[in-house]
């Protein structure tokens, strides 16, 4: 029998053999923008810290007080001894955001895709998403053991038509879906979505993991009308965590049943500071808010690229050995753009991933887009 050895030995190779192998590669993020690796210092348009949150001086100091006054570490679950007085000013203020009546705040998006489906969907159940959701989403659908229908990305008809055949076999239906696409910066049609699933007797959950404080002011991609708006609190949040906003008895109906919530460890309290101070910064300030998706609109306007809906855009190459090399190009002119490949995306679209923040200089976009068009021409 082989070991195990031999069988991580042989699958590498072969993922090797398809470019499809992945190495974490040592990176020091020296501020919002700007990183360092092998001895250089990149710019990046590769981090989803789209306000710079990550080393803001002021949300700093509120995780640094948090840290010295709470510890570092959580302790245990929220559900044993977990729930600091934090989690409630946190949770408050998402709920508000979002126009939600209350929150849950989990240790991670992933976590929380991966425990709220299954307390939602069951075996007699019926399960809707969109083929190029995140895989906490898919995560969470095969968690859940309900019955799963793929609809084609972003088609309306499709999604109705699933619906139309399935819908009257099962007790409950959920449509789950990015709001922001996170591989192609593209909005899901909410209104339309919200429409369907009223229609159908669905329930709608979208995840905002890209929207929140970047898109509508700072409240995302979604809007009170959906069932259940979940997203992260570790992109344009700039700190760690996830959440999800809804109605009171869904939120507590999640903090009894979720078990990701249940049977992991409570976020250590300077991190749930940190999305605090995040907040209420998103709150204060508009203009900021704006600045992410802007910066990609100068990108796609000079490219002549579909004009960017999100701060993400895309640049779709096709093989991961084209994808590699035009990153690699990049990254020798000064400028970390991550190569997206399959799984991530699907066969045949491996791609470079752009993602703008509010410090990106427009002379830096000037430049990068230069770049692009001699490496990807
Ligand atoms: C990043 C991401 C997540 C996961 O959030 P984490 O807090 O990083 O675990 C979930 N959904 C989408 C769409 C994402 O892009």
């Amino acid at each position: 029998m082989p070991s195990l050895d031999d069988f991580a030995t042989e699958k590498l190779a072969q993922l090797e053999t398809a470019q499809l192998r992945r190495t974490l590669v040592e990176s020091t993020r020296n501020d919002g923008i700007r990183l360092e690796r092998g001895g250089r210092t990149l710019l990046s348009f590769s981090c989803n810290d789209y306000l710079n949150f990550t080393h803001h001086p002021g949300i700093k100091g509120a995780a640094a007080t948090a840290l010295l006054k709470y510890g570092v570490g959580g302790g245990a679950s929220r559900l044993v001894t977990g729930n600091h007085p934090l989690y409630a000013e946190l949770e408050t203020k998402l709920a508000r955001l979002k126009g939600s009546e209350a929150a849950c705040v989990f240790g991670s998006g992933y976590l929380a895709n991966a425990g709220i489906i299954p307390v939602l969907i069951g075996t007699e159940d019926l399960l809707l998403i969109d083929e190029l959701s995140h895989a906490c989403l898919w995560a969470g659908a095969q968690l859940s053991r309900g019955t799963v229908q793929i609809f084609r990305h972003n088609d309306m008809a499709h999604a109705k038509a699933l619906l139309a055949g399935h819908r009257a076999a099962h007790r409950h239906a959920l449509i789950v879906t990015d709001g922001v696409f996170s591989m192609d910066g593209d909005l899901a049609p909410v209104g339309d979505l919200i429409a369907l699933a009223r229609t159908h007797d669905a329930w709608l959950m979208t995840d905002d993991a890209h929207g929140i404080g970047v898109l509508n002011d700072g409240r995302g991609s979604g809007n009170p009308e959906i069932d259940l708006q979940m997203g992260t609190l570790s992109k344009a949040i700039g700190s760690y965590g996830g959440y999800v906003c809804a109605s009171k008895p869904v939120i507590d109906l999640i903090k009894t049943r979720a078990r990701t919530l249940i049977y992991s460890t409570a976020l250590p309290p300077a991190s749930v500071a940190a999305a605090i101070a995040a907040l209420e910064i998103i709150d204060k300030d508009k203009a900021l808010t704006r600045r992410p998706l802007e910066k990609a609109r100068l990108f796609t306007r000079i490219l002549n690229l579909p004009e960017a809906q999100s701060p993400i855009v895309p640049l779709v190459l096709g093989t991961p050995e084209a994808a590699l090399a035009a990153a690699k190009q990049l990254e020798d002119e000064g400028f970390l753009v991550v190569a997206i490949r399959p799984p991530t995306v699907p066969d045949g679209s491996a791609r470079l991933r752009f993602a703008f923040t509010a410090a990106h200089a427009d002379e830096d976009i000037d430049r990068l887009a230069e770049a692009v068009r001699r490496v990807a021409a």
